[in-house]
């Protein structure tokens, strides 16, 4: 039995088999043909490697033109070796030998050859591993195509074991076969984290060196509450988490009779608790867990998980179903918050340095015009079908605010212009998710309908702490002081000013916060849909005057340290069944 302590970002435990996703190697399972179709792998294998050298011929000429013939060698080397019969043959004999999959035969006939190149004494042949690979990607990518078809391979329900994953691998996940995850890299409030708790499968990130122990098929429990992946667990371990996960499933199911009662507190305080989504068809999940409506969906996935920008027609599809399925409850749609871990820097040339503090969010879609207002008018377009809000994200300045304003205003006329109906009283809000925008959020209240606090992103950039980054994940702290006291400046200011402001953060469905949150003066929070019943029997168990003490003394507390073991002690009062513990920052 080996243990392995991560980060846990998604409640929940299960015990299943691991399947590696190897990011680098794309790890293939051994699989065997039927007798007879091993001719048909040969096929298989010439196709891929003929385009492959077609390929490197195309790249190698390109290169020559650009660059200059010094640095076109390196295809050449590339294409020498894909043509060594000594290669290409022990591969073919691999395929016939062992009747295997011609991508299996491949990347273990790469392995051999790279660990053979990584033993020599010479330099030159070690330096020479990364071409190894890269060529076994290429020829790999011809045969299987690229991660989504890898996991396509996984036939059984399995824990997926990477040393990352992007948000976009996550959300092409078969949602049947992939029962939890757990990672070598990451960070709490990643979004691929986010994208764990939306499936509501247990997840553990910045495990370090799992993927160097973990092979397919082995047993394996992760434990998303505790932040623990145990590989290879023994009797008594399995025994204990499958008590564990019966009594967890017991207290989900008592939370379900709250279902169709209110989010009020005990001295009649009504809260508005909604869900966030990624996709439309998680609207149900929202009202099915007793949620009001939805606070948040982030649109930005209908790009993460397609090939191509989403057009109008097929956002607007999208943003009607909102509506539709919503029935007329709160929908608030956010404009593509894209950038940083979110797409762009897969799919860029030249991905940014500095991606947190780059082209993301606002700045992305106010640099991409086009873009902007195709999905401002899907979203306008949707207004005709019910009630929606539109907010903008990362705002961190009032004239990103107002341009965005005033290229919504462009549209409005467009579509009038056009005879298109939309609601012309839709509210129009923005996230304040930077210091700068909680600090000046007196400014903005002149400009907004509303405020929703995203807390992911504004612990991050008052902390400066990559909310992705394993190795600084305990500096990522939502108890920070300095956190504290910017929520409670924009709740106060927003109260002045009469405008309502919700938190839409990790950390509103994280239930050791609730009572602060309320004590803050929030009225709405929206959640991952899971976490709804949980609030929802926080919010029913305490009175506003309790929380407002309790946010008095968390805010008077110096450290983070001190305000979460008061928040926790206190929640464990509330909800003692929660005390497993989750880590929303
Ligand atoms: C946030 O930053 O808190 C937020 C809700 O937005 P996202 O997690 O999508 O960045
Ligand atoms: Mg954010």
């Amino acid at each position: 039995m080996e243990i392995f302590k991560g980060i846990p970002v998604s409640s929940g435990v299960v015990i299943a088999r691991v399947f590696v996703l190897d990011d680098v190697h794309v790890r293939i399972p051994k699989r065997q043909v039927p007798a007879g179709a091993e001719q048909a792998e040969q096929v298989r294998l010439e196709t891929a490697l003929k385009a492959s050298l077609e390929d490197l011929d195309a790249m190698r000429r390109h290169a020559e033109e650009e660059l200059g013939a010094e640095a076109a060698k390196i295809f050449a080397f590339h294409q020498g070796m894909l043509a060594d019969p000594s290669l290409v043959k022990l591969i073919a004999e691999r395929i016939t030998k062992e009747r295997v999959t011609a991508e299996w035969a491949v990347q273990e006939q790469f392995r051999l050859l790279a660990k053979r190149f990584e033993a020599m004494a010479d330099p030159a042949f070690r330096t020479k591993v990364d071409d190894l690979w890269d060529l076994e990607r290429r020829v790999l990518r011809h045969l299987i195509g690229e991660h989504r078809s890898a996991l396509s391979r996984l036939d059984q329900p399995a824990v997926i074991v990477a040393s990352d994953l992007t948000p976009s691998q996550a959300a092409t996940f078969p949602r049947s076969h992939v029962l939890g995850f757990c990672t070598d890299l990451g960070g709490p409030t990643s979004h691929t984290a986010i994208f764990a708790r939306a499936l509501d499968i247990p997840a553990v990130v910045g495990c370090e060196t799992l993927t160097q122990a973990a092979e397919d098929g082995d047993p394996i429990i992760i434990d998303g509450d505790r932040g623990v992946a145990i590989l290879h667990p023994d009797e008594k371990t399995l025994e204990e988490y499958s008590g564990y996960i019966k009594e967890a499933q017991a207290f989900a199911l008592s939370l379900a009779e709250l279902k169709d009662l209110g989010a009020v507190t005990t001295d009649g305080v009504e809260i508005e608790l909604l869900g966030n989504i990624e996709f439309a068809s998680e609207v149900r999940s929202v009202l099915e867990d007793g949620g009001a409506g939805v606070g948040l969906f982030r649109t930005e996935f209908l790009w993460l998980t397609s090939d191509h920008e989403p057009t109008e027609q097929e956002q607007f599809e999208e943003y009607r179903l909102c509506a539709e399925l919503a029935g007329g409850k709160t929908m608030v749609l956010r404009t593509f918050d894209l950038g940083a871990d979110k797409a762009t820097q897969e799919r860029a040339g030249t991905p940014e340095r500095n991606p947190f503090l780059g082209l993301r969010s606002i700045r992305y879609c106010l640099q991409n015009l086009p873009l902007f207002k195709r999905q401002l008018r899907a979203m306008l377009r949707a207004t005709a079908s019910g009630p929606m809000k539109i907010m903008f994200p990362l705002v961190s300045n009032v004239m990103e605010l107002r341009q965005a304003k005033m290229i919504l205003r462009d549209v409005m006329e467009d579509l009038e212009d056009e005879g298109i109906a939309f609601d012309r009283e839709t509210k129009i809000g923005m996230m304040v998710e930077t210091p700068s925008a909680a600090i000046m959020v007196h400014s903005f209240c002149r400009e907004v309908d509303f405020f929703s606090i995203g807390t992911n992103d504004l612990i991050q950039y008052t902390l400066a702490v990559d909310r992705t980054n394993e190795r600084v994940s305990k500096l990522y702290s939502g108890a920070d002081p300095a956190v504290l006291r910017l929520m409670k400046e924009v709740a106060r200011t927003a109260k002045r000013f009469n405008i309502p402001v919700s938190c839409c953060g990790e950390l509103a469905g994280d239930t050791q916060y609730t009572m602060l949150l309320l004590g803050l003066g929030l009225r709405t929070l929206s959640v991952t849909p899971s976490r709804i019943p949980y609030v929802k029997r926080v919010i029913r168990s305490v009175d506003i005057g309790k929380c407002e003490r309790l946010a008095r003394t968390a805010c008077s507390f110096d450290s983070d340290r001190q305000v979460i073991a008061y928040l926790r002690d206190q929640a464990r009062k509330v909800i003692p069944e929660e005390s497993g513990g989750r880590s929303a920052g």
